[in-house]
């Protein structure tokens, strides 16, 4: 089994936690869970030691497809975050997930690691479109106007909704003349 994002190292069994193994590139330190491992190990019926064998280092992502190490398929990408560019790829003919150098680590600092068949699911992809395409909405208008106004726009938009009166105080504020 190579490793699917160096290509030339082949994998080696490792455990990524106590009770979570692991088919892992040595060069590239990627490794490969299944998913069906992982979800045992969330369940955290074995406890032990957590092995820290792995020390935060710079965090890769692959760009390219990366095929599963298991049976070729190409691997659908998934991010994890809005604004955080590393994703995941899952094998969805053989639920295997590729981790790329250092993306566990990542995952345990935004305490996500917990949480991959979430992230895998539509509800968490879609939630993530939905947080990038508003804050592309507020970057334009930061663009244009620049941040302090924005923030002002924002609070008096908040303050606004809530008045009891919006729709008169909506047209006072957009009166031609001035009174
Ligand atoms: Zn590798
Ligand atoms: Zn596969």
């Amino acid at each position: 089994m190579n490793c699917p994002s160096c290509k030339t190292n082949s994998l080696r069994p490792k455990k990524l936690e106590y009770s979570l193994p692991a088919m892992a590139c040595f060069k590239c330190r990627g490794c490969q869970i299944d998913l069906l491992n992982y979800r045992v190990w969330r369940e955290g019926k074995v406890t032990g030691n957590e092995e820290l064998s792995e020390p935060i280092q710079d965090v890769i992502d692959t760009k390219h497809a990366v095929l599963c190490a298991k049976c070729k398929s190409i691997m659908m990408k998934y991010k994890m975050k809005e604004g955080v560019d590393n994703r995941l790829d899952l094998c969805g003919s053989c639920g295997e997930v590729w981790l790329d150098g250092g993306e566990w680590k990542l995952l345990e600092q935004l305490n996500f690691s917990k949480l991959v068949p979430e992230i895998l699911s539509t509800p968490w992809q879609s939630s993530i479109k939905k947080k990038e395409i508003s804050n592309n909405i507020e970057q334009n208008y930061i663009d244009e106007i620049g941040a302090e106004d924005v923030e002002k726009i924002k609070k008096l938009r908040a303050w606004l909704s809530e008045h009891p009166k919006s729709a008169f105080v909506k047209n006072m504020l957009f009166r031609e003349d001035s009174f």
